[in-house]
């Protein structure tokens, strides 16, 4: 014999109730009972709830709610072509009823729990009499059971307990010789006086393992409307699969902690009688769903499921009276139980001076008063102190049997935690080692499942949010150009998945939670309305609070670099190849670098210099590793690397300079490029990583602008410089007659750091640079006599947005350092 239990979106529906049809009646052996439990008609219980509450509150009228109750279940009915008397009268006399009922409540403006219990009865008692009638009519013999006469309960009306020994003995007794299908309302049963109990909302899975207990059957099927137990809510993290197979205990923990996928009381009825409990989806039967059994399978998975209940408030009872006294956590409890307060989650500190546990809201003020009471001596003299309640809490739970024994569960529970920036207030592990929980901010509740997802979960993907500052200059549009092309591959053979989120420039702002679609962001972008507000963009950011958000600067502006201080704070990753931040104050330097280390976030600056080079990932590979950097030699300036290769034969210096501003080599006011500036900037952010505490103030930086020519026009500037190419010919002269050729670069050595043009010969690494190519020579202990070298192109659009993307794609990468 079998149970098979469907919830309220499978007999929701016509067409839903012909797959149930179909089921029943492939599972349905001759001379065999089978029992169906079903729930109400996904929506009824709620509907007649709201309904009780108008009639209560004595605003409003409850007919209208009731009628759409009324037609709903006549339309199922004409839809399966029944159209006889009797069921007529049957549907008429329980909409009586209701209605009566209401009224009352309306008149005593009171809604005891038994008028309640009574009340959303009617949603299954309702929904197994149609179903019952639908299915005799399509030819499957079925007995429609109302199930609150065979099920006993004390009268805890909302969440009644069973009296199993009564209990079963009815269901075997009504049982005996039956042989068909027996329609059996889920959810309800009754007091010894014969009122009306319910088991607690969802509690028709309670009914299917009561039945299935009490019948000792071969199996129980629970029918609904996903693949099985998930990984995680499904409605909160959009990758979470199917688990294959749970263990009882796994089942019970992830229901326990949330997985409204099953009622947590039904699991222990058929644990004790080691029934098989599969959880199927009724639209796609096919699938395999979940099995449930006495063992917990090796899928490959230590983890098993990831829970979160919301909501919750923590109590945290305090005090030195709680040291070495015994009996002081049962007075606790026994307080607690008497006040009927239950505990969701519990936690003592090994220093025995505090214990902390968590309630659902609605129990917080009592759970407070009844301790207090209970400890109000201890409290007056001070050993205890009052209850300190911390309100929206989540508890969040990762769960799986074979977790134990296994070591870095934890370590990697918290890491996903701190990364994503989200504090932890308690932690608890049972145990027997099925789970271990974390209580966090409410607000955190959906990054934190869907980062602990990612990391227990890699088989699928994990997905990174950006947020773009400077979309439409050339960095910016050049890296949404390579994100585009990039993107399938890096789904397909890495598991990444890039959302971009959010993009801003100087006049307007563009947020998507979905993700802006890329093949059309700019006409997007453009049609947005909504005006630039850095700041409003940042708190949108944490308002959506994703897991692996990452903030990228690909302007150059120093208003943008003033609120990455705010971003990391918050774990929020910053990635950019504005070299602002990195070049103010050594002091501003060292703060970024403290912040995104306490956050746990990154920030990634490797394009500050030469571009896509692996400039600063090398500088700290070294450094990682024990080396020790003793000097840097550097060609950092795309335009004068271009402009001194050049600067050969009888070519004039100012020609030379011209050539380059054609060309696109040199900023358009070439001064930029010749004051030395930029590659001062370079150079003291190179300094900073090898632990020099630099200001740009402090370093010579030869100027090759002529004095003459530093103010005017880029017209007058060239003017200036043609009347000295004289003195850059005798330079370059005097260079060649030594067999040398001049480099402007900058020099670091652990003491000073020069910023020139200086004469390199023939063995020199500089001596052989051509086109526009930077250079980075570093002399370190490891590499002292044949010092290691890196060269190419230092600077356009494409290297430098590939090298922020590649670092963006690091993040993402995260879980496998
Ligand atoms: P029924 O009406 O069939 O009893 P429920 O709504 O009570 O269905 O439970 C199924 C729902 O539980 C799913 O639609 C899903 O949104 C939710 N759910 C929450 N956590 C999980 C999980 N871990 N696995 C599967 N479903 C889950
Ligand atoms: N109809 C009840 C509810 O909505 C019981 C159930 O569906 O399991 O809670
Ligand atoms: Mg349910």
């Amino acid at each position: 014999m079998k149970v098979l239990k469907f919830g309220g979106t499978s007999v929701g529906s016509v067409e839903n109730l012909n797959k149930v049809f179909e089921i029943v009646k492939s599972q349905k052996k001759k001379n065999e009972a089978l029992i169906v439990v079903c729930s109400a008609l996904g929506g009824v219980t709620d509907q007649i709830i709201s309904a009780t509450n108008i009639a209560k509150s004595g605003e409003g009228d409850f007919e209208p709610e009731i009628k759409k109750i009324y037609k709903r279940h006549k339309d199922i009915l004409k839809a399966f072509g029944i159209k006889d008397k009797i069921a007529d009268e049957h549907l008429k006399v329980s909409f009586d009823k209701i209605n009566s009922l209401l009224e009352g409540v309306q008149l005593l403006g009171q809604l005891p729990d038994h008028s309640l219990a009574h009340l959303v009865s009617f949603g299954e008692r309702l929904s197994c009499y149609i179903i019952a009638e639908i299915l005799n009519k399509k030819g499957v013999k079925t007995r429609f059971i109302n199930a609150s006469n065979l099920i006993k309960t004390d009268s805890n009306y909302l969440s009644a307990r069973v009296d199993f020994e009564t209990t079963d003995l009815n269901i075997q007794n009504e049982f005996a010789k039956f042989k068909d299908v027996a329609i059996v309302t889920g959810f309800i049963g009754s007091n010894r006086k014969g009122h009306i109990t319910t088991l607690g909302r969802g509690g028709s899975d309670f009914t299917a393992s009561i039945f299935a207990a009490a019948l000792n059957v071969e199996e129980i099927q629970i029918w609904t409307d996903v693949n099985g137990v998930l990984t995680a809510d499904p409605r909160k993290v959009d990758q979470a699969f199917t688990v294959p197979s749970l263990s009882y205990l796994e089942a019970m923990e992830l229901s326990h902690f949330g997985a409204k996928v099953i009622y947590p009381p039904t699991i222990q009825p058929v644990l004790n009688k080691a029934i098989p409990l599969k959880i199927k989806n009724t639209s796609n039967p096919e699938h395999a769903g979940t099995s449930i059994s006495l063992e917990s399978v090796d899928d490959g998975n230590v983890i098993k499921g990831i829970s979160s209940i919301s909501n919750v408030t923590i109590l945290r009872f305090e005090g030195s009276g709680l040291v070495g006294v015994i009996g002081m956590a049962a007075r606790l409890f026994s307080a607690l139980s008497q006040a009927e307060v239950n505990i969701i989650f519990l936690t003592q500190g090994s220093s025995e001076h505090s214990i902390c546990f968590g309630v659902l809201p609605a129990d917080a003020k009592k759970a407070k008063r009844s301790v207090e009471a209970a400890f109000s001596l201890e409290i007056k003299s001070g050993y205890i102190q009052p209850l300190i309640v911390e309100e929206n809490k989540a508890i969040v739970a990762v769960i799986g049997e074979r977790m134990h024994k296994q070591p870095g569960i934890a370590a990697k529970m918290f890491k996903a935690l701190g990364k994503n920036g989200i504090n932890i207030s308690a932690i608890a592990q049972g145990s027997s080692e099925l789970n271990i929980t974390a209580v966090i901010d409410n607000k955190h509740e959906a990054k934190a499942l869907n980062a602990l997802h990612e990391i227990f979960f890699k088989s699928d993907y994990s997905s990174i949010n950006l947020f773009i500052v400077g979309p439409s200059g050339l960095i910016g549009g050049t890296l949404l150009e390579q994100i585009k092309r990039q993107s399938q591959y890096l789904k397909a053979e890495k598991s990444i998945e890039i959302n971009v989120t959010g993009l801003i420039n100087s006049t307007k702002m563009l947020i998507d939670s979905n993700g802006i679609d890329l093949n059309n962001w700019e006409s997007t972008f453009k049609k947005t309305s909504t005006k630039s507000d850095l700041q409003a963009f940042i708190d949108k950011i944490n308002t959506l609070d994703f897991s692996n958000s990452v903030f990228v600067d690909c302007s150059a502006s120093s208003t943008v670099v003033e609120y990455y201080e705010q971003i990391l704070e918050k774990s929020i990753s910053v990635v950019t190849p504005n070299k602002i931040a990195n070049t103010l104050s050594q002091k501003k330097y060292d703060r970024l670098r403290q912040l995104a280390k306490k956050s746990g976030a990154s920030f990634l600056y490797e394009t500050n210099v030469g571009a896509g080079l692996p400039v600063i990932s090398t500088l700290d590979a070294l450094q990682n590793s024990g080396d020790k950097i003793l000097k840097i030699e550097a060609v950092l300036s795309g335009s004068l690397s271009f402009i001194f290769n050049s600067f050969k034969g009888e070519k004039l210096f100012s020609d030379i300079v011209k050539e380059a501003q054609q060309k696109g080599y040199t900023e358009p006011d070439p001064r930029d490029d010749l004051s030395g500036l930029d590659v001062a900037r370079k150079a003291l952010i190179l300094s900073r990583e090898i632990g020099i505490s630099k200001e740009l103030g402090d370093f010579e930086v030869e100027n090759l602008i002529p004095k003459q020519g530093r103010k005017g026009s880029v017209e007058e500037f060239f003017n200036v410089l043609k009347k000295n190419d004289k003195h850059f010919s005798e330079l370059k002269a005097k260079a060649e007659k030594e067999n040398k050729v001049l480099r402007y670069m900058a020099m670091i050595d652990r003491t000073e750091v020069k910023i020139g043009l200086q004469a390199v010969d023939s063995d020199h690494p500089f001596y052989q640079l051509s086109g526009s190519d930077n250079m980075i020579v570093f002399t370190s202990e490891r590499y002292r006599s044949n010092p290691l070298v890196i060269k190419g192109p230092g600077a356009g659009a494409e290297v430098t947005a590939a090298g922020v993307f590649a670092e963006i794609i690091s993040i993402g990468n995260y879980m496998e350092n």
